[in-house]
């Protein structure tokens, strides 16, 4: 992202130009759906609309990623109050939203987030919290705060597996329920053998750890039916929808 982008960036949210879409989760059994993962968007007055790729990585290293990682869990949260007065459907679903390490080094997330539940009238296990790897996490600090958050209840998935610094490093000391595969291997499905193999491993990994599966990034049948048959527990996906607004969403999910 260029320096001017950066910039920009910081009054975002203060001049209204961020929106949320929600991508929903399946589970791989029924295809029931489970939840839906809040994706941010930003809508920039002269270049349109900026993918989280080309502002995500500097917001999280220079600390303006705070306001809007919070800003998010709210929408979420309101999201899904909505759903649940709009669809018996939605009674039982969880929203997810992705976290980075820097937030929880600055100001108390957790604090934050049971407030905004509380307002609602909703529990921690109605929020999923997703950890985006974009630097290697300092494990002691990043690892207390994750600890505290497993141990109030909420539930945290190690997102991207597989890739950058989201590894077998720390998944096992940390309190995590949840693994998110990374798309890049399932792109490669069903014909690349290594895909296969890996996909198979990380799924009895995760399932030997004691923790579920969700693959991302599903766009074929061929994905589908190879992820179904090697017990990856949820589902997520251009073949099912890609994110939509949550309008868009309650039209054709719930
Ligand atoms: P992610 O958490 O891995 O989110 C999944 C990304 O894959 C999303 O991209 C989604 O639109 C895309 N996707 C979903 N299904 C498919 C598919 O079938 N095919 C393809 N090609 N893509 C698919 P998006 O929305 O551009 O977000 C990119 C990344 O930005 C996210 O990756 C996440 O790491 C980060 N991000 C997005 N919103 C937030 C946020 O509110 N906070 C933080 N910290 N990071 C965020
Ligand atoms: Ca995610
Ligand atoms: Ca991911």
């Amino acid at each position: 992202m260029s320096e001017q982008l950066g910039a920009d960036f910081r009054f975002a949210l203060e001049r209204g130009q961020l929106s949320t879409v929600f991508q929903p989760i399946y589970r791989t059994e029924d295809m029931r759906l489970i939840g839906a993962e809040a994706l941010m968007r930003w809508d920039h007055p002269d270049h349109g609309s900026v993918l989280p790729k080309d502002f995500i990585p500097i917001s999280e290293r220079d600390g303006s990623m705070v306001a809007p990682g919070a800003w998010i869990v709210s929408q979420a949260l309101e999201t899904l109050q909505q759903w649940r007065l709009a669809s018996p459907a939605a009674q039982d679903l969880f929203v997810a939203v992705n976290l980075s390490p820097t937030q929880l080094l600055e100001g108390d997330f957790a604090a934050d987030c049971d407030a905004m539940l509380a307002r609602r009238h909703m529990v921690r296990n109605d929020l999923h919290l997703e950890l985006t790897e974009t630097a290697p996490i300092d494990l002691q600090r990043v690892g207390a705060q994750l600890a505290a958050l497993h141990r109030a209840g909420f539930r945290l998935a190690i997102d991207d597996f597989g890739t950058g610094f989201s590894s077998l490093a720390y998944v096992h000391k940390l309190p995590f329920r949840t693994m998110k595969i990374d798309r890049s291997f399932v792109r490669d499905l069903p014909d690349v053998r290594e895909a296969r193999v890996i996909i198979t491993s990380i799924v009895q990994l995760a399932h030997d750890l004691g923790m579920e599966v969700v693959a991302e990034g599903v766009e074929t049948e061929a994905q589908h039916r190879f992820l179904r048959g090697v017990g990856c527990d949820y589902l997520q996906g251009y073949l099912f929808s890609p994110p939509v607004g949550a309008d868009v969403f309650v039209a054709q999910a719930l």
